[in-house]
């Protein structure tokens, strides 16, 4: 790296894991940019003395990762997307002020206008599975963008009732135990729970009872196609990929460290694939 160029880096504990590296080093590269971006393995005891020090450390700013999100919104100014979500990813030097959003909103939502364009249009009602961190961010995304019924079903009722609680009256509370009926005549939906991960327990819902022109949408990326994607896919419906929302949310942090809004292109994408099978 060329001194004083920009760095940035991605926090978690533990952090090896993230393809954060890769793919803002793809762009750096593609843009001619003599900047860094690294991984930092960081303890809880130690995150609020790091990012004291982030600009000392050369940094111009960071992704955050578990166990950092709500704790990087405490420590910093967070943006609207971060406030409602209540967990920051994405922070950045802004004239010595430390600045915050999350950008898994946008991710989830740019995926799916690039990966099946259309798939709001006249949507009446869409399903998320899950009411974790993630599904915080796609149920913001989905009240943003107008859906008028966005229904969550959680294995724990009350996750999906303090995420009812969050977004108003748009969100609705499913049964985790009565999914037939919830997704029965659904145009969307998304699992945003970890089931499908591979080595994990899987997901066992019946796509037969979603409108025939449904988007599904899966948040797992390992494996890339999930059973739920190929038992989409049979089915003749399409797909957004957790892949495709790894990628779109890499977006602001690069433009707001480095100055340049990049592309997700499919030379990435397939970069990041090469590197998944790998592991
Ligand atoms: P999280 O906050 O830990 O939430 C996990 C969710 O999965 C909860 O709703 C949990 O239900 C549910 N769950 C776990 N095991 C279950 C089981 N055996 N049966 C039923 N439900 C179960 O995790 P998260 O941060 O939201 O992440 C969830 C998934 O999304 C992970 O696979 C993660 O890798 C992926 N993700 C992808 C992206 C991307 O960019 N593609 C971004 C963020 C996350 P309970 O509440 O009942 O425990």
């Amino acid at each position: 790296m060329t001194a004083g160029a920009p760095a940035a880096c991605v926090i978690g504990w533990p952090v090896a894991h993230s393809r954060s590296p890769l793919i803002h080093r793809y762009w750096l590269e593609t843009h001619g940019i003599a900047g860094d971006y690294r991984h930092e393995a960081v303890a809880p005891e130690d995150f609020a003395s790091f990012l004291a020090d982030l600009g000392a450390r050369g940094y111009v700013g960071a992704n955050v990762t578990i166990p950092h999100k709500e704790a990087a919104l405490a420590l910093s100014e967070p943006d609207d997307h971060a406030c409602s979500i209540g967990a920051a990813n994405t922070l950045w030097l802004d004239h010595g002020r430390l600045r915050s959003t999350n950008t898994d909103v946008e991710g989830f939502i740019d995926n799916l206008d690039a990966s099946t364009p259309g798939w709001d249009r006249g949507l009446a009602k869409a399903v998320v599975l899950g009411a974790g961190g993630s599904a915080l961010a796609v149920v913001d995304g989905l009240v943003r963008r107008g859906i008028p019924q966005v229904q969550v079903a959680n294995r724990t009722s009350e996750r999906a009732e303090a995420v009812r609680d969050r977004f108003g009256t748009a969100v609705q509370v499913a049964r985790w135990d009565e999914l037939d009926a919830v997704l029965s005549g659904a145009g969307l939906l998304v699992n945003t729970t970890s089931l499908g991960m591979a080595g994990g327990p899987g997901l066992a819902v019946d796509l037969g009872l979603l409108r025939p022109d449904a988007v599904v949408a899966d948040l797992v990326y390992v494996p890339l196609e999930t059973a739920l994607l190929a038992q989409a896919k049979v089915r003749g419906l399409r797909v957004a990929d957790g892949l495709g929302m790894l990628l779109y949310q890499a977006v602001r942090g690069f433009s707001l460290w480095f100055g340049v809004k990049p592309a997700v292109t499919a030379e990435l994408r397939a970069l990041v694939e090469r590197d998944l099978a790998g592991n």
